[in-house]
């Protein structure tokens, strides 16, 4: 029989995919001595069962639970639903891999009527009454919200309406009997929404809920998040279930959050929120506005004492910054969840330099401590600082995800997705958010929320997105219901312009100019010890001056695609263009591509310049020809006219254009192949380029790269290979000047990756344009497949957008085949990749496995792909060293001796086989000769006879 559930005591860290981040984090504590009430993890597999049950817990596995549920009972002293001593727990989910607020956890389970009069009656303390039906009314809450799906604004409806019937403002100032009576209701409202009563059985409840927590893996949110952080459906999560204990016991008793470095900025010192007689949640949904951490110190010094020492403890045991969730009930420390704590980006190097220089750390530890995808929120834009001077702030929140954001005033998820779809920038407004607002909150630039600390759901997820962020702004007076809020005496309204800086905090009306973001400092150092353990190059598909520029400053090695077409699209080209694709014969065409020649050459020099002598790959032209002629009758009639043609010449020759799969059309080196003459210009204008910088420039060593694109034979790759070598000879020839270049071309077509060791041998190199070569191997169009790809997801056919991460099975598989036979027929051979692939992490991983020599990407991406390049040598490493390793413990000194033995006799045996055969076959020659000769003997006799 498996084993589907562990006692903390059993696991450790390791176990993180069997017992979930939150469960292996719980036995690590329990097994350093950490004070942890102690319970048991149900595993993932129990839950990946669960779903392949279809949806049903079985009995194996609610067997083993009912087991350690006794094993619990024993090793605490309660019981379940006992009126002596009746034990009541949490239960809590917990993915291998950290969701924060997407999935469900259930306190204070095991309450029921009998339950609250029995632990009443056995405490006389008048105040205890208070803190058993604050507990109950908890209980009935988050039973039914999260179990039953009953709406939690029903629950809040009550509680708001008890308040003011008090006239008290926070629910600490509710009295037991208050807290009692809406116990009761909340009971009517369960019945009146599910038409059944709410259950009293203990073990019932249990049941219930850890279905729902299987159940949670599956919910909307937690199915985006996982999309948007990679993080794998067939996982699942685990559930935890333990003891709980009381934070909203009395007030000397509270629960607080912590981090042991600053999540924002990394900066060293003990940050968190700590609240009296409150449980969990309440930190985390800012019921009230918390104290800060350092202030328990006063209230409680013997807990807050003990706490930092295990912040030291644990920092130390996971060398890296803890994200810890403690509760203290009456003044005695408890742990009840420890994490490595997400951060910002800016925080996230800030923490690893520093680990590093504590001597915790090394450095490629700490080059794999950053998630590559947080990058990107370092390279995006801050205040202008002068800007900024000029502002005024008209209000203050919490600085609780940095970045700068400006925008129109928004005040729903789902506003702010519309708006951002029709383009407009927003900053969403929002009492506080909760987690079905994930979506609205990516489609904004900034959120603003009026509750919450730093450690509120807005707060988290915010991080986690690199969105700016200011919470807690008490200051604003909201009203959601009719679209506006007022702050620092003026009323704002949906639509409204504001500023938010989720550095500072502070809060702007208008809007305020934004810069790029620097990046020296740890950013500088992390990518330099990035850059000397990874042994892919990193370019960039960069195809202006200033792009290549740009992307130079942020470490790209060269370019690896430089997109010619897009250079024809500029107002002085385009009607020269269109004059090369409305000619009638040879001669005309020739006569508009010798205009364009001086602008292409120019334009390589350009490029050539910003990339002072790193190699740059130019595609030649790529797109059907129909994408560069007016479709509108005004532009034609000017055409016409400029051509000197009839607009119906024209006309005929647009239609003649049309194709029904444009994609799959008249593309890529075909149109090489029918208009000669355009690869001849390109070619001209590349290798002029080049002579005349190499004139500049002798010790750039001038190389330039011709790539032909969407080649799926190797016969018209070579065709086309012959005219540009035989224009590039001509045009060395002519300028008596040497200069070295290469011809290759892009792997982007099925058959192309299937035949790549013919291509292989007449290409200098290859590039992969995973782009069309997902496209052409799924059979979808990357333009329609967003219609239906959703319904995929839904389904979980998919997982991912393989446009965006690339499908390493599939085209995956095309890629090493074309590596491999390409190599195998052209050892020279190098290879890259140029789709948007270039710059996804897992996609980088993928490429150094399979042996590319570079990935190219676009320039805000470079240093991510930079980043994944050394995490993912590193890890290759890694795992070439354990492989060594395991393979060294496995083979004692014994074993080795018997292997020296066996290889000695098998060596023995051969050489004796050898002698043997070597005698056989002696024999049997000499046997052979023996019957010749019997048989030659033989017939002369028979001749001599006749
Ligand atoms: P999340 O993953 O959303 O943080 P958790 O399972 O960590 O959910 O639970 C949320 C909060 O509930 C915890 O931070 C803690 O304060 C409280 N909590 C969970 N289990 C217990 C327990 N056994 N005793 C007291 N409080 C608990
Ligand atoms: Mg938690
Ligand atoms: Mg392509």
């Amino acid at each position: 029989m498996k084993k589907w559930v562990y006692l903390f005591n059993e696991g450790n860290a390791d176990m993180r995919n069997l017992l979930g981040g939150k469960g292996a984090n719980l036995a690590e504590m329990t097994n350093i001595g950490l004070p942890v009430p102690q319970g048991f993890t149900i595993t993932t597999e129990a839950c990946t069962q669960y779903y392949e049950d279809g949806r049903t817990i079985n009995e194996e596995i609610m067997g083993q639970v009912m087991e350690y549920v006794a094993k619990m009972e024993e090793y605490n002293g309660k019981k379940f639903g006992d009126l002596k001593n009746p034990l009541l727990v949490s239960v809590r989910s917990g993915a291998r891999a950290s969701m924060p607020g997407m999935m469900d956890t259930i306190l204070n389970l095991g309450l029921n009527e009998d339950v609250v009069a029995a632990m009443i009656a056995g405490n006389p303390d008048p105040k205890f009454e208070r803190f058993v039906y604050d507990s109950y009314r908890r209980f009935i809450q988050m039973f039914s919200d999260v179990v039953m799906e009953v709406g939690k604004k029903y629950f809040e409806k009550l509680i708001d309406d008890m308040k003011s019937e008090k006239g008290v403002k926070y629910d600490v100032d509710l009295t037991a009997e208050d807290l009692k009576k809406l116990a009761g209701q909340f009971k009517e409202e369960y019945k009146k929404q599910l038409g059944k009563d709410f259950p009293s059985d203990p073990v019932e409840q249990l049941k219930l809920a850890i279905e729902a927590v299987f159940r949670s893996w599956d919910n909307p949110r937690a199915n985006v998040y996982r999309r948007d952080n990679d993080i794998p459906y067939s996982w699942g999560t685990a559930v935890n279930v333990m003891p709980m204990v009381f934070g909203n016991l009395n007030n000397e008793s509270g629960t607080g959050v912590a981090f042991t470095r600053d999540p924002a900025t990394g900066e060293k010192k003990l940050m968190g929120e700590f609240l009296k007689n409150a449980q969990g949640e309440d930190v985390v949904a800012g019921v009230r506005t918390p104290m800060p951490i350092s202030q328990m110190e006063q209230e409680f010094p013997e807990a807050f004492e003990q706490f930092t020492q295990v912040c030291e403890t644990l920092e130390k045991h996971y060398r890296d910054m803890q994200d810890m969730e403690f509760t203290v009930e009456n003044r005695k420390l408890y742990m009840l969840q420890c994490r490595n704590g997400k951060r910002t980006a800016q925080a996230a190097l800030k923490i690893a330099c520093d680990l590093v220089d504590e001597g915790m750390r090394t450095e490629e530890e700490a080059v794999a401590m950053i998630d590559p995808r947080n990058l990107d929120t370092l390279l995006h834009p801050q205040f202008d600082t002068e800007a900024l001077k000029a502002a005024t702030p008209m209000g203050k929140g919490l600085g609780a995800s940095p970045g700068a954001a400006c925008g129109k005033i928004v005040f729903t998820a789902d506003d702010a997705q519309a708006w951002n779809a029709r383009g407009e920038q927003v900053v969403l407004v929002r009492l506080e958010t909760s987690p079905e607002d994930i979506t609205g909150m990516k489609s904004a630039q900034g959120i603003l929320t009026v509750r919450g600390g730093m450690t509120s759901h807005a707060a988290v997820v915010a991080r986690g997105m690199g969105r700016c962020c200011v919470s807690g702004c008490g200051d604003i007076i909201m009203d959601e219901e009719n679209k506006r809020f007022s702050l620092g005496g003026k009323e704002f309204h949906e639509g409204d312009e504001i500023s938010i800086d989720g550095t500072t905090g502070n809060i702007y009306d208008g809007l305020i100019k934004t810069v790029d973001a620097s990046i020296a400092g740890d950013f500088d150092r992390i990518m330099g010890w990035a850059d000397k353990y990874r042994t892919m190059k990193v370019r960039t598909n960069a195809d202006t001056p200033a792009d290549a520029k740009k992307a130079r400053e942020l470490g790209a090695e060269g370019i690896g695609l430089c997109r010619t077409e897009h250079m024809f699209f500029s107002e002085d080209r385009i009607e020269i263009f269109r004059e090369m694709i409305c000619s009638d014969t040879v001669e005309e065409r020739e006569k508009a591509l010798d205009k364009i020649l001086p602008y292409q050459q120019k334009d390589f020099e350009e490029l050539y310049e910003a990339l002072e002598g790193c190699p740059v790959t130019i595609r030649f032209l790529d797109p059907p020809l129909h994408e560069f002629v007016p479709q509108e009758e005004d532009d034609i009639r000017k055409l016409a006219f400029s051509l000197g043609k009839s607009i119906e010449r024209v006309k005929s020759i647009i239609a003649s254009l049309h194709e029904f799969n444009p994609m799959m059309g008249h593309r890529g080196l075909r149109l090489a192949v029918t208009y000669p003459e355009i690869a001849r210009m390109q070619t001209k204008a590349v290798i002029r380029a080049a002579l005349s910088i190499n004139k500049k420039h002798p010790e750039w060593n001038m190389k330039p790269e011709i790539m032909i694109p969407l080649t799926s034979e190797a016969k018209e790759y070579d065709y086309v290979k012959k005219i540009v070598v035989e224009t590039a000879d001509a045009e060395l020839n002519a300028s008596e000047e040497e200069l070295q270049y290469e011809v290759g071309t892009m792997i982007e077509t099925p058959r192309a990756a299937i035949t790549a060791d013919a291509i292989g041998k007449d290409a200098d190199f290859f590039c992969f344009g995973t782009n069309d070569l997902t496209q052409m191997t799924y059979g979808f169009s990357r333009d329609d497949a967003g219609k239906f790809l959703n319904a995929y997801y839904d389904k979980k056919i998919m997982e991912n957008d393989p446009f965006a991460k690339l499908d390493q099975e599939g085209v995956g598989r095309l890629m090493k085949m074309a590596v491999d036979m390409g190599k195998e027929s052209n050892t020279e051979l190098h290879i890259g990749i140029c789709g948007e692939h270039g710059g996804d992490p897992s996609s980088v991983e993928f490429c150094n496995s399979i042996g590319l020599d570079y990935v190219s990407c676009s320039p805000y991406r470079v240093p991510i792909a930079r980043l994944s390049a050394a995490q993912a040598a590193i890890k290759q490493n890694e795992e070439k060293q354990k492989a060594k390793c395991s393979w060294k413990s496995v083979v004692d000194e014994d074993t080795k001796q018997k292997l020296k033995d066996a290889a000695d006799r098998a060596q023995a045996v051969a050489k004796d086989l050898a002698e043997t055969s070597a005698e056989v076959a002696k024999a049997g020659l000499a046997g052979l000769k023996a019957g010749i000769e019997e048989a030659r003997r033989a017939f002369n006799e028979s001749i001599k006879k006749d």
